[in-house]
This record gives structure tokens, sequence and C-alpha cells, in this order.
């Protein structure tokens, strides 16, 4: 154990053992060894941190600051984070596993996010309504909720954290972020450049530890306003069911069983490219994993031959290689949890036409590997079909004309993402109106941005993150009214 880094919280400006003294050790998903020691957090510490966040948000510098000094710090913190950048995504590739290549361009990315809620932070602007009562101004203001709680999953931590920290601060509230206890590295380097932009203590404080110990005392807190949360439908409800009891407000962004659709009047070769970006990128770990692949019968087997032939062809090997195609899965139990369901899968009677179990080949060393997975012949009501499995395993259902597609895409409990693939013009807006899903994309996959709005609609999730519009889930709307006129009216009529 001598040998693993070991890191402390961070609460109120200062580094911090956890309360109870106890760490635990962080794996490297490439070696399937440990590399470093997190502090294992508990209630003490989830009420020391809450307090932090409370005092900063009511006292000191930060109620204080002007909306445009906060869009300056955010600012600041952007460029500070892009010098840091290419530290922090190897750091993710050693915890989380995934490939250099999409942590690094991740990484260059964020300081996208501080730098456009950076701007919107003083574009925050309320009305003054024309009310229809004679002597009376009336206006409004959107002000902050308070102390936010951001808890993170594994697959893109920093990412993740950036989406919910950088509204919550534009819009002046203070934040606890709980990274997975998978991925917690990386949030506990990059929150001193808080501090070195000139934040002031206790705006951003980083807890970590394990759901049960230290997030849902977190979500309890009494003085917590908001919970935004990203993971897995279990997380989610129970975060959702703890804070229903304190009445507080919640965003979720969950998990999905996206339909990726191919109609026959797509360009093949480019389609092939987006169905295997959906699903083999980041080693389908990745909620808005396009796992249901959708053909028209009357290309299938043309369109499973190049698909195949294509999906071969992925390199596998060192997560950290910038060569590599298909790295490593991030966890153990998330390896044996998509080995699990390759049985289910061939238990149901999906044929599998390309994998279908561990990879052993010499380049993936010891670390957590699944071969690039292919089922043909799924039919949606398969578990297979139905159930996010969060791996390298594709379902490829077979559908014969528009209304099939739409039907089959749309007949799953989630609704976070959908791919179309079409060369009519016609075919890509009305199929895309029918999908009952947050983000469609038509001739391509898997692309976000700072200024589009994200998240889920079903059980994939409730609110939005990114664009203009995620500032409002920080924000509250005070109406204040203020009498002109000189008379004081009627004390016993409502005015
Ligand atoms: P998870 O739900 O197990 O954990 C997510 C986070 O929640 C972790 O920090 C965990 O410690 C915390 N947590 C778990 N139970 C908690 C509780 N009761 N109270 C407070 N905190 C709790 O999810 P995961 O396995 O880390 O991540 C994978 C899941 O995340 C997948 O289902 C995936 O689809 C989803 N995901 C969704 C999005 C999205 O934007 N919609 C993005 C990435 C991942």
């Amino acid at each position: 154990m001598a040998d693993l880094k070991k890191y402390q919280m961070y609460i109120g400006g200062e580094r911090t053992d956890p309360a109870g003294g106890e760490w635990f050790e962080s794996f490297d998903p490439y070696t399937a060894k440990p590399w470093a020691l997190i502090p294992r957090g508990n209630a003490d510490d989830a009420g020391r941190a809450v307090a932090a966040a409370d005092d900063a948000f009511t006292t000191g510098d930060w109620p204080a600051l002007t909306a445009s000094a906060r869009g300056a710090l955010l600012r600041r913190f952007g460029d500070l984070l892009a010098e840091k950048a290419e530290y922090l995504g190897q750091l993710e590739v050693k915890d989380n596993g995934k490939l250099l290549a999409e942590m690094g361009a991740q990484l260059k990315y964020l300081p996208q996010w501080y730098y456009y809620y950076g701007g919107l932070a003083d574009k925050i602007e309320g009305s003054v309504i024309p009310v229809d009562k004679p002597g009376m101004f009336n206006y409004t203001r959107h002000e902050p909720l308070g102390v936010v709680v951001a808890i993170v999953p594994w697959n893109s931590p920093l990412l993740l954290a950036t989406w919910k920290l950088a509204p919550a601060l534009a819009a002046g509230n203070t934040i606890i972020i709980k990274p997975s206890e998978y991925t917690s590295a990386s949030t506990l380097e990059f929150v001193e450049l808080f501090e070195q932009a000139g934040f002031p203590p206790g705006v951003v404080n980083v807890v970590t530890g394990f759901g049960a110990e230290v997030g849902e005392p977190l979500v309890a807190h009494p003085k917590v306003a908001k919970i935004a949360f990203t993971g897995g439908e279990m997380g989610g409800q129970k975060v959702y069911e703890t804070a229903a009891k304190g009445l507080k407000s919640v965003s979720l962004e969950l998990g999905g069983k996206s339909p990726n659709i191919i109609f026959d009047d797509a360009d093949l070769d480019n389609a092939v490219k987006g169905a295997i970006s959906g699903i083999f990128a980041a080693t389908g770990q990745t909620c808005i994993a396009g796992s249901r692949l959708l053909v028209q019968d009357s290309i299938h087997d043309q369109f499973m031959d190049k698909l195949v032939a294509f999906a071969k062809t992925a390199r596998m090997g060192n997560p950290a290689d910038l060569e590599t195609q298909v790295g490593p899965v991030t966890t153990q139990p998330q390896y044996e949890k998509i080995l699990s369901y390759i049985d289910v899968a061939k238990n149901e009677g999906a044929e599998c036409v390309l994998g279908g179990g561990p990879a052993s080949r010499p380049e993936c060393g010891d670390g957590w590997f699944v071969e690039p997975t292919i089922f043909d012949g799924v039919d949606n009501t398969m578990r297979i079909a139905q159930e996010e499995v969060f791996g390298p395993v594709l379902s490829v259902i077979r559908f014969k004309d528009e209304d099939e597609a739409v039907a089959i895409g749309n007949d799953i409990l989630y609704g976070l993402a959908a791919g179309v693939w079409t060369g009519s013009i016609r075919r890509a807006i009305t199929v895309s109106e029918r999908l009952r899903a947050g983000t469609v994309w038509v001739n391509t996959y898997r692309a976000v941005s700072f200024m589009s709005p994200f998240g889920g609609y079903k059980r994939s999730g409730l609110g939005r993150e990114n664009g203009q519009e995620a500032i409002r889930e920080y924000l509250q709307t005070k109406s204040v009214w203020i009498s002109t006129s000189e008379d004081a009216p009627n004390p016993f009529v409502i005015r």
C-alpha cells in the first residue's frame, strides 16, 4: 500500500482526512491493480462539507460578488483548466480506462463550459411585469438555490461534474461534488484550480466515498437545496426518494437503451461508422450508447457484412496508447455484468455474430476486457434489447418500414437519445419528431456541446444540462412588489 498515491478530501478550501480515518483503493482497469488511495467519507464529512458550502453561500465574499465578477472567475478557471487538461485526461484514463484519445479530447474541450456559463452569469435577467394593479411596481429576480450537491458516475468524471458545476456557479450557488468511488482522483486534483482562480473557500468542495455512506447523508442534509445526479437508475431513484422527503429540487441524468436506426436510403459506409461509434466507442460505457441497432430488412445482409468486417478491425489494448480503439471496462463488477448479459442474450436465442466473451488478446494484459460483441436476430422484447448493458454489446433488430422503426425505437422505458441514418430530408425531420428521446442525431452520432440541451425523456431522467436553459435548473424566481401609492388600502381585502 506504501507506493499508492494517497488523496485527501477538499472541504472549505482545506485538504482534509476523512473523519473515519479510512481510505479505499482505486484501480487501474488496464492492469486491474490499485494505484491510489481515496478517502472513505461518511456522514460527518458530509456534514462538514455542507456547513462549509452553506457558510460560503450566506457569508463572506461569494454572495457579495457581482454577477460579472462571478463570470470572470469562471473564465479564469477555464484558462487554468486548459493548462492542466492534458494531465487531468491522463489521470482519468488511469482511473476509468477509457481511451486517452477520448479523455484527452474531452478535457481539452471542457474549458468551453466555464467560458460559456461565465458569459451567461451576468445575463440572468428578471423582468418588470406590467401588473394589472394600479399603484404597484412588480419585478422578478432569478436567485441561486443555495447548496447544490453534484453526484457523478465513473464514465466521464470531470465532464459530467462540469455540466453541473459551470451553470450552478454561474447562477451563484455553492457546491459539493461527490465523484464516483471508482474515479475520484481527477476531481480531487482539479478542485485546487478553483482556489487558484480566486473562488472563496467553501464555494466548491469535494467529498469522496460510497453512495450509501456519504452520498445519502449529503442528499438528506436539510441545508442542501438541490441535487444534480448522473448515474444509474437505481441510484437515481434512491436519490429522488431521499430528496423528496426534504422537498428538494432534483435533476437526474440516467441510463438509456438508444435506438440507432439505419434506413435503406442511408449512406451505408457512414452508417457503419455511426453504428460503431454508437456502441464500441468508450467500450459502450456511455449513457448515450446506440445499443439497439435497428436495420431495415432490405439492406440487412449487406449492412451486417460491412459492420462486422469493420468491427473486426478494432484495435484493443492499452487505453493510454493513442492508437487503441477499444479499451478495458472500468470496473470489475461492470466487467462481470457485461459477461452475464452476453450469456443472457445467448440463452434468449440471439445470434452472436462477433465476439461474445472476455478478450484474451495479448495486448489486453490482465485488464478487464470484453470482445466487441454483436448479436443479430434480436427481438425487441428480449432482455438484451430492453436492459442497459453499459458495455461493447450491440443488439441488431430488423424492421420493415418507417412506422415499424419508430414503433420499435419508442418501445422502451428509456428516452435519452436516438440516431437516424437516411438520405431523405423528409424522413430525417419526421422520424426525429416521432422519436421519444431527449437528443436525436441524424447522419451522425454522439455529438454534444455546452450550447445544446442534453437530458432524457421517460426513465432517462429529469431536467436538462447544457445550453442556456440549464442555468434555470440552478435558479429560483422571486417576485418583488413595491407600492407606489401614497395611501394604504383596506387591510381586510386582498390587493
Ligand atoms: P451509480 O448510480 O452506481 O453511481 C453514480 C453516483 O451515484 C456515484 O457517485 C455513486 O456513489 C452515487 N450513488 C449511488 N447510490 C447513491 C445514493 N443512494 N445516494 C447518493 N449517491 C449515490 O452509477 P454508475 O454505475 O457510477 O454509472 C453508470 C450509470 O450512469 C449508467 O446507468 C449510465 O447510463 C448512467 N449515466 C448517465 C449519463 C447521463 O447523462 N444520462 C451519463 C453517464 C452515465
